[in-house]
């Protein structure tokens, strides 16, 4: 039984550790307010502050009479194993245990004050006291200033009524257990303690009545009839209770003799005596904890789902801030490598369709090449004056006699030269293409953004490869070119005799040949051939420069982009990898506390798990 409470106290405490460190986190309140606690409820001066004390075994509260309590005090009983030593803590001075209990009640004066000052008037601000000791059981207790009907020389006028609202917001709270403290000197039709119970909790199954200062009772009168449920009847059975006197607190009597002398007032009783094993402070305790386990029992599947929420949450902030990066060498490698790996299937998605971009590259062969082939000044480098040109010097001071073998070379060679600029800017335009294809995917890679540095790293990498596919794309496109030059098409000038002869006078052959030579009909024949050339050429340059490219920078680019990236990265030392790996510390930071605030949970959840199938 005990173990479920304690259970219980665990998860409280560690949501009050996750209370503290989100500040108002809202699953915290919401499990806070799923467990029970017990509250004391009663006029001034019932006994509230004795009750909670005998309970807990030790003297730590400040008792007396006049307002004593002025500030609600949540107190934790942790039980801890047999032998340890008892100490407490408060919530607003973590650091520091406190062993002898005087000094809990003198800090509980003091910070009482140091909201209030030394007056009498009441904070809702609760102080939190955690006791941890062999000697109790687990509960969480609250102790509150007493109900009053009048206001004193130096409270204010609505003193009263602040009062109750304030007992008013812990008890009608449907997870708390109320304590109503009522006197047994004081007739319980007067009691201010069930007068609140019986409006938060009008069928009083989660209120205990108690009934303190039986020794108080004037002589020939009992509370029996209190006690044994026949003047108001609750749901639980009636606790009666001997409190230390005014004049023992004064006499510094402790606990141990007070609860001595307390089963003696019971067991002696002529009264009370058959009913001495269920009256008595200790008794009252037992009482409570078995009700607590029962309450939390039918709990337990809603507290349950509630952290397996906040776990979800929280593991869905992690998986968005990405996992923490691993410290030893090995694992940074492999982070890396994996981080590069995600880019390059981005890469390659943009290349090869699913993602847009790699459509461009087809347009650079499709309309920006022929485009360019088609712009170049063919026109004006065999037009008619320049034909003649070049033909006459490559004749040099003989003239041709058939066929201007010379002229033509030249004239071929000089326009082949032209293709070089359209097989350029086609490398270069498919360049461009890639680069930003990088430069893309490297947004749109989701698991790097956290890594401003190896962003970059890849970036250039990748930039730097795709440079030296363009160098080598050149040279070949280049080569493509020249090769033309260097070897031309047999076929196609075995056909030109034949056609001059055709065109020829077919009267006197000899004589339209010379005639022809020189005159401009000569020249636009030449002319016209040399063109026909070239736009053969031309269809076959457009052709082959497309598969130059795709061949030397896309192919090259979709297979090997970071290989040498690869071999590099696996060359470096481990500060160089962290350094790779440096994150925005504020994610950094948000990842700690994310990551601590879901191992609280889940340390809640287990144990939880484990308390609900021990039985
Ligand atoms: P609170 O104001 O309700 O917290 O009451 P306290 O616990 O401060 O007690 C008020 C006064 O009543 C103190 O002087 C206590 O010694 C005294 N008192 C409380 N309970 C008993 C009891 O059962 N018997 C006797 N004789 N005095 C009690
Ligand atoms: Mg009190």
């Amino acid at each position: 039984m005990e173990s479920l409470i304690g259970l219980v106290n665990r998860i409280q405490r560690a949501c009050t550790a996750l209370g503290d460190y989100g500040g108002g986190d809202q699953a915290f309140s919401s499990l806070w307010d799923a467990l029970p606690s017990v509250a004391v409820v009663g006029g001034q001066s019932s006994g509230k502050s004795s009750v909670l004390e005998s309970i807990v075994g030790r003297d730590f509260l400040p008792r007396g009479s006049g307002i004593v309590t002025r500030r609600p005090l949540v107190l934790q009983l942790h039980k801890t194993e047999e032998g340890q030593h008892e100490y407490a803590e408060f919530g607003h001075m973590q650091r520091r245990r406190f062993t002898d209990f005087a000094l809990v009640r003198k800090e509980i004066s003091d910070e009482t004050e140091r909201i209030t000052g030394k007056t009498k008037q009441i904070s809702p601000v609760p102080i939190h006291l955690s006791i941890y000791s062999p000697n109790v059981v687990n509960l969480t207790l609250i102790d509150l200033p007493g109900l009053t009907k009048v206001a004193v020389e130096g409270q204010s006028e609505s003193i009263v009524q602040d009062i109750e609202n304030m007992v008013r917001s812990y008890v009608e709270k449907p997870n708390c257990i109320i304590l109503a403290i009522s006197p047994a000197n004081q007739d319980i039709a007067t009691s201010d303690a069930i007068k609140l119970a019986k409006e938060v909790d009008p069928t009083g199954e989660r209120t205990f009545g108690v009934l303190t200062k039986l020794d108080l009772m004037d002589k020939g009168t009992n509370a029996l009839d209190v006690l044994e449920g026949r003047s108001y009847r609750l749901q639980h059975p009636w606790v009666g209770i001997v409190n230390r006197s005014q004049a023992d607190i004064n006499k510094n009597v402790d606990m141990v003799i007070a609860r001595r002398k307390e089963r003696e007032y019971f067991s002696t009783s002529p009264d009370y005596g058959h009913l001495a094993s269920k009256m008595g402070s200790e008794y009252l305790a037992k009482l409570l904890s078995r009700h607590l386990e029962s309450v939390i029992r039918a709990k337990i599947p809603s507290i349950t789902s509630l952290i397996n929420k906040s776990i979800d949450e929280l593991e869905s902030e992690m998986d968005h801030l990405g996992r923490p990066i691993a410290v030893d060498a090995g694992a940074q490698l492999y982070t890396i490598l994996e981080l590069c790996r995600a880019f390059d299937r981005i890469f390659k998605e943009h290349l090869e369709g699913g993602r847009p971009g790699g459509d461009r590259i087809y347009g650079v062969f499709d309309n920006q090449l022929p485009a360019a082939l088609r712009k170049l000044p063919f026109d004006r480098h065999l037009s008619l004056q320049n034909v003649r040109k070049i033909v006459s010097e490559a004749d040099g001071y003989q003239p041709h006699l058939i066929a201007p073998e010379q002229g033509y070379r030249r004239l071929i060679e000089g326009s082949l030269n032209y293709f070089r600029g359209p097989a350029e800017a086609s490398v270069d335009a498919v360049h461009f293409v890639l680069k930003e294809l990088v430069r893309k995917s490297i947004g749109e890679c989701q698991e790097l953004k956290r890594f401003p540095t190896l962003q970059s790293t890849i970036a250039g990498a990748a930039n730097e490869a795709l440079e030296r596919f363009r160098e080598e794309s050149k040279k070949t496109v280049v080569r493509l070119v020249d090769m033309e030059s260097s070897y031309l098409t047999v076929d196609f000038f075995r056909k030109l005799p034949q056609e001059v002869e055709k065109m020829g006078n077919p009267g006197n052959p000899a004589a339209a040949n010379t005639i022809d030579r020189i005159s401009e009909g000569h020249f636009r024949r030449i002319a016209s051939n040399v063109s026909s050339y070239i736009i053969m050429i031309s269809d076959t340059l457009r052709n082959s420069i497309p598969k130059a490219v795709v061949y030397c920078q896309v192919k090259e680019a979709k297979q090997c982009l970071l290989n040498y990236f690869y071999t590099q990265i696996g060359k470096k030392e481990g500060k160089q990898l962290a350094d790779l790996l440096d994150e925005d510390p504020a994610l950094m930071e948000r990842r700690v506390q994310c990551a601590k605030r879901l191992e609280l949970y889940k340390k809640a959840r287990d144990e939880i798990d484990s308390v609900s199938w021990a039985r």
